[in-house]
């Protein structure tokens, strides 16, 4: 008769993931640890905090309880970790895209503080490409037949058909005659890797924001241009220091996220609309005036697109700098239109998916790179991902030259390129980033709510739920102790309750909704 042994758990000891289930699950303190946790326990890589946390009343400011976190289970506090990408952890990413689609929403529909009247103001939605830094295999669809474009399968046109193209110097075809599946792993790469511009491509990712800030501000100043000519006039506002100034009647409030496309080149996608200015509450949303309509905000964002340019400083390998403009025409469409496709619902949740996520569709995907780690990644001979980032890496290198006086702009505002040390110097430290060293989802400040005011009613909601009194606030004195799950047993566990109680969450929700509806439809 064959008998199992008999594992003993000890920390430290390597064991299997089932082990440390049972043995976790097994433990006294169990459920204690499992509440403990709830408030991490969809992520995949928590903070483990130690210290102490006081309980504060917020009208005395006496401390009324006291706790060593000694005295919890693991004798930790855990705190999820927060990154919105996806591909580093699913929950955190879940709970930011939910934040990114209220942010989006509430500036197109009001809400949570943001007036209903926003709901009225003229609003489009565009977005900015990169030019071409040379041909990649691409695939276009001229007619859509499926339902979900996320797993098209329609029949998509040649690649690059193009009969006596011939070869491009190195000998390589100029043309392409595949159809390419949505998942064909050359969409995105350049059909000759030695023709095709990596430098140009980086840099142009690296002042992509650069180019947007200056866009944006010609929009403005075309919009408020408009105003003069067709006689609107100027309100005068007084700041809180007493100072006077007149401001165009109009201002564009904006929220915009990047996508970084397979080619790794960024893209943008903007939300703009148009507000009004009230001369007795300048931080107000109100109206534009009735003179300026969507047309003349759909002309404005044209044409400071066709019209603004940078110049990048001179760098030793390209002593004329770089020129950095947007690709072909930019795409403006006007949301809730009658007829239209685009819904303010369907827009903000295509643009917090694209907060959610950064390189991945390049198929790199690594943390900040150092000299140590570099050479894992960068190869100027290597594919196309590899040689961007040594592209990153070679022209982010320390230089001698004297940077303020090679910068050469065509607009007057130069106060963010007058590089007083080597501005390319930050392209090292995007090198991960393929450049791009801007956020994934940034917004005008009037445009809409904030990310910190959706945490803290998330916060003050979970206080409620775990009837804490509400004027009582928690202050932790707390350091850092590690990232992430004890053990992968303990990982498990808490990633399975969290799915759990968010799928009680949601199924409670849908039967609400039903029962809404059945009343409704009674009625
Ligand atoms: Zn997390
Ligand atoms: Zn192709
Ligand atoms: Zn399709
Ligand atoms: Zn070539």
């Amino acid at each position: 008769m064959s008998t199992t042994p008999l594992t003993i758990y000890r920390p430290g000891l390597a064991v299997g993931r089932d082990a440390q289930v049972l043995h976790r699950a097994a433990s006294p303190e169990f459920s204690g640890w499992l509440e403990h946790t709830r408030p991490a326990g969809g992520c995949a890589r928590p903070i483990r905090l130690t210290g102490t946390i006081a309980a504060v009343d917020r009208n005395t400011g006496r401390i009324t309880g006291k706790l060593h976190t000694d005295a919890r289970p693991d004798r930790a506090l855990y705190k999820a970790c927060g990154n919105r990408r996806e591909s580093v952890c699913p929950d955190c990413a879940w709970v930011y895209r939910g934040d990114a689609c209220q942010v989006v929403c509430r500036g197109l529909t009001g809400g949570k503080g943001v007036p209903a009247s926003v709901g009225r103001h003229p609003v489009v939605f565009a977005t900015f490409t990169a030019p071409s830094f040379g041909p990649v295999h691409h695939r276009h669809v001229p007619r859509h037949t499926c339902r979900n474009r996320q797993r098209c399968d329609c029949r998509p046109a040649p690649c690059r058909a193009r009969s006596n193209a011939g070869t491009c110097p190195h000998g390589r075809p100029a043309a392409c005659f595949a159809r390419h599946d949505a998942d064909d792993p050359r969409l995105g790469r350049p059909l000759c890797l030695d023709c095709y511009d990596h430098d140009h491509q980086v840099v142009w990712n690296y002042f992509s924001g650069e180019l947007w800030r200056r866009t944006k501000q010609a929009a403005d100043r075309r919009l408020a241009a408009l105003c003069r000519k067709r006689g609107i006039p100027f309100v005068q506002v007084v700041s809180a220091s007493g100072k006077v100034r007149w401001v165009p009647p109009v201002r564009v409030a904006h929220g915009k996220v990047a996508e970084m496309q397979r080619r790794a080149a960024v893209h943008f996608h903007v939300l703009l609309r148009l507000d009004g200015v009230d001369p007795d509450d300048p931080d107000a949303l109100v109206p534009p005036p009735a003179g300026i309509t969507v047309d003349d905000l759909e002309d404005a964002i044209h044409a400071a697109a066709r019209q603004i340019t940078v110049t990048t400083p001179a760098h030793p390998d390209q002593p004329e700098g770089w020129l950095i403009a947007w690709g072909e025409q930019v795409d403006v469409r006007r949301i809730n239109t009658a007829g239209g496709e685009l819904t303010d619902g369907k827009v903000a949740a295509y643009l917090a998916k694209y907060a959610t996520k950064a390189t991945e569709a390049t198929g790199h995907s690594s943390a900040r790179l150092t000299p140590a780690t570099v050479d894992d990644y960068a190869d100027p001979e290597g594919d196309h991902v590899a040689r961007l980032i040594d592209a990153c890496w070679h022209l982010g290198r320390p230089t001698h030259t004297d940077m303020s006086s090679g910068a050469a702009t065509v607009d007057d505002r130069q106060d963010s390129l007058d590089a007083k040390s080597n501005i390319y110097g930050g392209l090292r430290r995007w090198a991960h980033m393929l450049g791009f060293g801007g956020h994934f989802l940034t917004k005008a400040r009037r445009y809409s709510v904030t990310f910190r005011l959706l945490r803290d009613t998330r916060a003050t909601y979970r206080r409620e739920e775990d009837d804490e009194p509400a004027d009582t606030i928690t202050v932790g004195t707390l350091t850092y102790i590690g990232a992430g799950w004890l053990t992968e047993g303990d990982a498990l566990l808490a990633n399975t309750a969290a799915r759990q109680r968010r799928e009680s969450r949601r199924i409670g929700r849908e039967e609400l909704a039903h029962e809404a509806w059945l009343l409704g439809a009674a009625a």
